[in-house]
């Protein structure tokens, strides 16, 4: 992919149209990941107007020729990064807005974030959190810059024919393979550091009957019975783990189950600063309780409230348990439960 260039554009006697048509009708299509898509939105509205620098959003993949990718890219929303991006005619362009898809910016510790260059071809990152309408701007013209230089990339990669008179030509690629099944994996490959094994062996030996697994870099994961979840979090807690960053439940509803894990980090232990780790335990669907880990790690008390009124898990301990904090008083039980139904729209006739 790096090796795509816009020779497209910059080949044949038409070139300097096709050069100067490209420059000013930059499609960007519509793609908001996360809280960048506020600026983008206020870049292309009045006050900004991005359409008079040649730029405007469409909403049509096929039509379109340019990726703005608006801050945070998920393993999952990868996939629809890529699927757009595959739909797109060529020659097309992708300009990357925000830290979060430069570095991970506030999700940098994220266990699900992507980086963008892993899915598709990177023309330009804009810095910034969030960046302003005027760097988007600035993106732009810089993008517009490199198409005119020549130096932007594109997936369209030109083969020389030779054609045994005069100076070989350029020739358009084959078309792509279309796959049988309309199916993209996206599989970004998580990567483990030696470090991280190390500290997830030591966490191993210092903590009798659990199993800690590395899973990518600066993540360990430590799957126990629900019983034991009190004992390891305590022990993890003597070790340096000093705080729960974040508690999730995930409705595995198939197996009627609830998988709850605390996101455990530490402020105090230098060597486990950039460690996250997940102690995680399933959960029965029909009788969800567990204990609190709110006694060991204050942080968790607020987010074990947030899972009771969303998933019905039911924190035993937890002072607060069956008060409601987050959502209105007449609002529905349990909104994410996968079972939830929501309510069917009416139309008077
Ligand atoms: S860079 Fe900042 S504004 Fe942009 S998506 Fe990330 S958190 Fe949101």
């Amino acid at each position: 992919m790096e090796d795509r260039f816009i020779k497209f554009l910059h080949s044949g006697k038409l070139a300097p149209i096709k050069k100067w048509g490209t420059y000013w009708s930059l499609w960007p299509v519509h793609l908001v990941t996360a809280c960048c898509g506020v600026e983008l939105a206020h870049t292309f509205a009045a006050g900004y107007d991005g359409e008079r620098i040649g730029a405007l959003n469409y909403g049509i993949a096929r039509q379109t020729n340019l990726i703005i990718v608006e801050g945070a890219i998920t393993r999952k929303m990868a996939k629809i990064l890529r699927v757009t991006w595959e739909q797109m005619p060529d020659p097309k362009f992708v300009i990357v807005m925000g830290a979060c898809g430069l570095k991970g910016g506030l999700f940098w510790n994220g266990y699900n974030l992507v980086k963008p260059s892993d899915v598709v071809p990177v023309d330009f990152y804009i810095p910034g959190c969030p960046p302003t309408p005027e760097a988007l701007l600035r993106g732009i013209r810089q993008l517009q810059d490199k198409i005119k230089s020549g130096e932007a990339k594109t997936s369209v990669e030109f083969t020389e024919k030779d054609l045994g008179v005069g100076k070989p030509i350029k020739i358009v690629p084959k078309p792509k393979k279309v796959s049988k099944t309309a199916t993209i994996v996206v599989d970004v490959p998580r990567k483990v550091d030696e470090r991280t094994k190390e500290i997830a062996k030591k966490i191993e030996d210092s903590i009798k009957n659990i199993k800690v697994i590395a899973v990518s870099k600066n993540r360990v994961a430590v799957n126990v019975e629900k019983e034991k979840m009190k004992e390891v979090a305590a022990s993890l807690k003597s070790l340096g783990f000093d705080h729960v960053k974040n508690v999730n439940v995930i409705d595995v509803i198939n197996e009627q189950k609830f998988i709850v894990e605390y996101h455990l980090g530490s402020y105090s232990t230098k060597d486990l600063m950039p460690i996250i780790l997940n102690l995680y335990t399933s959960i029965s669907r029909d009788d969800p309780k567990l204990k609190s880990l709110s006694d060991i790690f204050p942080s968790a008390d607020y987010m074990e409230r947030e899972m009771h009124e969303f998933f019905g898990v039911f924190f035993e301990g937890n002072p607060h348990m069956g008060s409601r904090f987050l959502l209105a008083p007449d609002s529905p039980e349990f909104p994410l439960r996968k079972d939830f139904k929501l309510e069917e729209e009416v139309y008077l006739r």
